[in-house]
């Protein structure tokens, strides 16, 4: 199997990008993001119980998130690997995958960074934000999700780093020649 982290700050391109991904790749696409809010729109327990969260722009308590995660990929057993989008997050989240990969004779093959400067980022999800309809898109909640990234998610990559699994492509630029540099990192690390 092949896993891959997506990483990179809010509004960096991850999504768009992962799409391409899966399609070249045949990865199973896994976003908590999107887990996240599929549970709110049908209003299970965990949906009731993460609405205002999310809503705050604020990150799920890791416990919460490292469950749905674990449930989720242990579903898909048949597949070549997984792409991740929006997890890990925090160094807890990222020390609990290895350990699921581990128990499973897996591991993270390779983490791709998204470089995006602040204020691309800031401009992207404001304009994302006119169409998406997400709630967490609105300026205050999007400042507290910015703040999350870089007050917590950002020391995921020195963890990644000390294993020397993060390639940097920058995210800036059009999304055809983002996708090349991706895939002469995977390429390599195939
Ligand atoms: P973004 O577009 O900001 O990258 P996502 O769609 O990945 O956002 O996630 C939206 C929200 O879902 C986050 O602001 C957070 O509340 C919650 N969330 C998603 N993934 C995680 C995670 N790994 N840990 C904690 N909270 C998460």
């Amino acid at each position: 199997m092949f896993n891959l982290v997506i990483f990179g700050p809010p509004g960096a391109g991850k999504g768009t990008q992962s799409d391409k991904i899966i399609e070249k790749y045949q990865l199973k696409h896994i976003s908590t993001g999107d887990m996240f809010r599929a549970h709110i729109s049908q209003q299970t327990d965990l949906g009731k119980e993460v609405q205002s969260i999310l809503d705050n722009g604020i990150l799920v308590p890791d416990e919460i998130t490292i469950r749905m995660l674990e449930n989720e990929m242990s579903q898909y057993t048949d597949v070549k690997g997984f792409i991740l989008d929006g997890f890990p997050r925090t160094v807890g989240q990222a020390e609990a995958l290895d350990k699921f990969l581990e128990s499973k004779g897996q591991k993270v093959n390779l983490v791709l960074e998204l470089e995006v400067s602040q204020s691309e980022i800031e401009q992207r999800i404001h304009e994302r934000g006119k169409i998406s309809g997400r709630a967490d898109d609105s300026a205050d909640k999007l400042v507290k999700r910015i703040d999350e990234y870089f007050t917590k998610t950002v020391h995921v990559l020195p963890y990644y780093e000390a294993q020397n699994k993060v390639a940097k492509v920058n995210g800036i630029g059009d999304i055809e020649t983002i996708f090349n540099n991706i895939t002469v990192e995977i390429d390599k690390a195939l």
